[in-house]
């Protein structure tokens, strides 16, 4: 599953996510960021799913596509997704993953320095270099073009200002055709409409955080400060971050019980001792 998230002044926030993972994933999610930010998040997913829907107050959307883990699959779900955003009234457009926590203070805290109007467009770079995208222009041949996009596991925001330039490329079912002429994945095609189409620059945040780099680097006392983090779920990628917190790993091997009690002591199920 996968998480989109709007904040009550407009932001959005999505968490994109898969029925398998409806009562895995997902309860973490709700029991820490998600409570914090209710009416501004937006689950989608591809099963129905009843108990779901009402305990996001109907926050659910069942985007109908496939439950794979396919190109294809995602860029539906993308695309659902940005459908939604534009539809609704929210200032910024944010997914993340539902592997993401999300620091609602911090989000809100990056985001206004910018204003929704502006064209923006930051997320953390999924490699330390710009992809290269094959890109047909004319029937004697095809160019190549080179661009910066920001990792879907790290969540990124998009500005409305930005989001509404992106229309011809990503509304209705664009942007899935998009997504097929470049052959990319749909974090890369979000990329490639913002900066080799639009060439509008993505702002690099290191703030953004997914699992495809090694949490134990981030040091402790900055993760207060860090918009979104993750976590490696399976034993293979087992990747957690380095964090004191009042659950032993075994209790919280996501370690996102932790961090939440660190940033919001006084929630009732978090340990007494850590209260002031
Ligand atoms: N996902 C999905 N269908 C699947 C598997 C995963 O929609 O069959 C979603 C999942 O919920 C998550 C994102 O795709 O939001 C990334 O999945 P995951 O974290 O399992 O894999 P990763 O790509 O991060 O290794
Ligand atoms: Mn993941």
């Amino acid at each position: 599953g996968r998480v989109d998230v709007a904040h009550s002044q407009g932001r959005g926030r999505a968490p994109s996510t898969t029925r398998k993972y409806h009562r895995t994933r997902l309860e973490l999610l709700f029991q820490t960021w998600i409570s914090s930010a209710q009416q501004q998040t937006f689950i989608f997913t591809d099963g129905e799913d009843k108990i779901l829907r009402e305990k996001t107050g109907n926050h659910m959307i069942n985007t109908n596509c496939s439950a794979a883990h396919t190109r294809q699959a995602l860029c539906c779900k993308m695309s659902v997704e940005y459908d939604k955003f534009i539809e609704s009234e929210k200032k910024w457009f944010c997914h993340v993953d539902d592997d993401n926590y999300v620091n609602i203070h911090s989000l809100i805290h990056l985001l206004s320095a910018y204003s929704h109007t502006q064209d923006i467009y930051i997320g953390r770079p999924s490699l330390d270099h710009p992809v290269e995208a094959a890109e047909r222009v004319k029937s004697d041949g095809s160019t190549s073009v080179k661009f910066w996009f920001a990792t879907g596991g790290a969540g990124f925001c998009i500005s409305r200002g930005l989001a509404l330039k992106m229309s011809p490329w990503a509304s209705l079912g664009n942007f899935i055709s998009t997504a097929e002429k470049i052959r990319l994945p749909d974090d890369c095609t979000i990329g490639y409409i913002i900066e080799a189409l639009l060439e509008v620059k993505m702002i690099h945040s290191d703030l953004f955080h997914s699992h495809l780099e090694n949490l134990k680097q981030i040091p402790p006392a900055t993760i207060p400060r860090q918009v979104t983090l993750s976590y490696g779920s399976s034993e293979v990628k087992r990747n957690a971050l380095n964090v004191r917190g009042p659950f032993s790993l075994d209790e919280d091997p996501s370690r996102f019980k932790s961090v939440h009690c660190l940033l919001y002591p006084a929630d009732a199920w978090c340990p007494a001792k850590d209260r002031d």
